[in-house]
């Protein structure tokens, strides 16, 4: 089962998609990696759907991505009196960490650590920025605010604090207990949520090590100050447009999603762009033309995913979502003027080795137009290197290992093959081609390029490219 289409689909599972009918057809439809979101849900919800997803991935034979995202450090109020009160313009509000119920003149803010960063004139943002509160001061455990913009306020509204770096780690102590039950469970990547210096990803690391890839979700302005550090360090990344609206003016937005996007391409790192893409389909069954225009121009930039949250977990019409995702994906990639994009933004190479042999693909396959690329990469890194060219044919990627093959399921151009190891160049070849062939990519006297590394079964060994052709 191939893909007709270079770039990924990734499809937030959730009440709307929990059945095996319903996440097969997902998959029909074009879902290439799922996202459990941890910030909804139980553990034995997220254990039931991992498993429909392995069976489905047994009985269409392609590696399907599972992608855990932890909620992170999101900062809440307390509860109201009440249930709800409304803040005036311009009237005091005062936040502390005494548990009484708060009213229109005070909330609960049980984070000390916010009160230990405040400085006067940070602004503090409640309900995904509708209300905005300036410090006018503070101590250890209160902040007196001037309410900029009220509005409504309800128990357990989100806080949050763009303007400063919070000395909080990335990981709570939910987040350490649901990491350790989706690594047991065997997920292939972790989204780690409000990322926001590089040593987050460290600390996630050393929890983490191999046993998963780690994607940072960019949602906060201090981890855009430190994009490039992030970066190197994480697997992937998210443009988490949601929270990153809420946390910078939406006018903001659309630069940093192509700053985003050039960074990642830039590292060969996959990138999702995420949230709001066809927003208005959790209630229609069709989108607005300008969400249509926002998945394109996601795919122009040459990001390697696009991302389904509420359209695909809570919304009336999941299947719809990823099946005009599909169409609006594989309509822009038959554009000429995609390709002339990603030759426009296409990034120099490193001087090395393996760089060397992608460079060198990426003009092969312009020049020859050959079917398919087959990549042997038994930890992912040469399909990594490969993707981050954006060649013009398909790459299969050619693993040993399962869990490398699901997680690149959600990189660019990559189809990827578990496969046994092969031993020497004539086995190499052999089996390339009857993989080209069986996975539809190629027909007898078709061109194919290969690249390896030898000796066989060294990760990151990339020194070899064989063009060859399918025997009659
Ligand atoms: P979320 O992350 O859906 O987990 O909040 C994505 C975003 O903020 O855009
Ligand atoms: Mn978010």
């Amino acid at each position: 089962m191939r893909r007709h289409r270079q770039s990924r689909i990734l499809a937030t599972l959730g009440p709307s998609s929990s059945t095996p009918e319903r996440i097969r057809e997902l998959v029909d439809a074009g879902a290439d990696v799922f996202r459990l979101n941890f910030s909804h849900g139980s553990h034995a919800d997220h254990a039931e759907r991992l498993r429909l997803i392995r069976d489905i991935e047994r009985e269409t034979g392609r590696p399907i991505g599972v992608l855990m995202d932890l909620q992170g450090p999101k900062l809440r109020i307390g509860t109201m009196a009440g249930g709800k009160v409304t803040l005036t313009n311009g009237s005091r509000f005062r936040l502390d960490l005494d548990p009484t119920p708060g009213d229109a003149t005070r909330a609960t803010l049980p984070h000390p650590e916010i009160f230990a960063a405040l400085e006067t004139g940070t602004e503090l943002l409640l309900d995904d920025g509708k209300l905005r509160l300036r410090v006018d001061a503070f101590g250890p455990d209160f902040a007196e605010t001037t309410v900029l913009v009220g509005g409504p306020l309800s128990d357990r509204k989100g806080v949050n604090v763009p303007g400063v770096v919070l000395p909080i780690s990335p990981l709570t102590a939910k987040d350490r207990a649901d990491l350790d039950y989706g690594l047991s469970l065997g997920v292939d990547w972790v989204a780690l949520s409000f990322v926001q210096r590089p040593e987050d990803i460290r600390e996630a690391r050393e929890i983490v090590g191999d046993r998963a890839w780690i994607m940072a979700k960019l949602e906060k302005p201090s981890a855009i100050d430190r994009l490039d550090d992030i970066v190197a360090l994480a697997d992937g990344v998210m443009v988490a447009r949601g929270d990153l609206g809420v946390e910078l003016p939406p006018e903001r937005v659309p630069m940093l999603q192509k700053q985003i996007v050039r960074s990642a391409r830039s590292a060969g790192r996959p990138v999702v762009v995420a949230t709001q893409m066809l927003e208005s389909m959790i209630s229609s069954p069709v989108p607005t033309r300008a969400e249509a225009s926002d998945v394109a121009t996601a795919i122009y930039d040459g990001a390697d995913a696009v991302m389904l949250s509420a359209e695909s977990a809570s919304g009336q019409f999941p299947v719809e979502a990823v099946t005009i995702m599909d169409r609006i994906i594989r309509q822009v990639e038959e554009d000429p003027a995609w390709r002339t994009s990603l030759e426009a933004s296409h990034v120099p190479p490193e001087a090395n080795t393996p760089d060397a042999i992608c460079c060198a693909l990426r003009r092969v396959t312009a020049l020859l137009s050959p079917a398919a690329t087959v990549a042997y990469s038994s930890s992912g890194f040469s399909c990594l290197r490969a993707s981050r060219e954006r060649p013009a044919t398909p790459i299969l990627g050619l693993t040993p290992h399962l869990a490398t093959a699901r997680r690149l399921a959600l990189v660019w151009g990559v189809h990827p093959v578990p496969f046994e190891d092969v031993h020497d160049v004539g086995e190499m070849v052999e089996h390339a081609q009857t993989a080209a062939v069986t996975h539809e990519f190629a027909q007898p006297g078709d061109d194919i390029v290969v690249i390896a590394g030898l000796p066989f079964g060294r990760s990151g060994s990339t020194n070899l490219l064989h063009i060859v052709k399918i025997p009659d």
